[in-house]
C-alpha cells in the first residue's frame, strides 16, 4: 500500500508515515488549543521508526511542559506533532496535516472537560459551501 503524507502550509514540512496508523486521539485540553490556534487537535500515533521526513528544514521543536514537545513550522506556523516525554516510541501527527484521507482507527477524546465554550453553538450554525456568499466586511455589524 501507499505511504500517507502529510504537509504544513507552506510545504517547507513534509512527511510519510506507513500506510496504516494507529489510535486517533481528540484533545480539547488549553495548551493542545494554544498549541495549534483551534478549538481542539486531532491527533493519530505513528512509530517513531516508521516516520520519515522528505522535507524539515524548516521544522522546530518546542518544549511546551515537562511531558511534551511539539513541533512546528517555523515559517507558517503550522503545527506538525508532538510528543509525550513517557512515550519514547510515538510521534503524535496533527491530523489537519494529513494530504490523504485516512481512516480513522480507535478514536477516542480527552480532556473534555476543557471542552472549548463555543464549540456546540459553531456546530448548530449554518454554514455556506464557500466564501462568496459570506459577508464581506464584518467589522460593519459591530459599526
Ligand atoms: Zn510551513
Ligand atoms: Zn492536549
Amino acid at each position: 500500500m501507499e505511504p500517507i503524507s502529510g504537509s504544513c502550509l507552506c510545504k517547507g514540512v513534509q512527511y510519510c508515515i506507513p500506510s496504516k496508523t494507529s489510535q486517533w486521539l481528540r484533545c480539547h485540553c488549553s495548551m493542545c488549543r494554544k498549541a495549534i490556534g483551534a478549538e481542539h487537535c486531532t491527533y493519530f500515533a505513528v512509530p517513531v521508526a516508521k516516520v520519515e521526513f522528505k522535507s524539515k528544514d524548516t521544522l522546530k521543536t518546542f518544549r511546551s511542559s515537562e511531558d511534551a514537545e511539539r513541533s512546528f513550522c517555523s515559517n507558517c506556523g503550522c503545527s506538525i506533532c508532538m510528543k509525550y516525554g513517557v512515550e519514547k516510541n510515538t510521534i503524535w501527527f496533527n491530523a489537519a496535516t494529513l494530504d490523504v484521507k485516512v481512516p480513522v482507527v480507535d478514536p477516542h477524546q480527552i480532556f473534555t472537560k476543557d471542552k472549548f465554550e463555543y464549540l456546540d453553538v459553531m456546530a448548530q450554525s449554518h454554514g455556506t459551501p464557500d466564501i462568496s456568499a459570506w459577508v464581506v466586511d464584518s467589522a460593519k455589524s459591530l459599526a
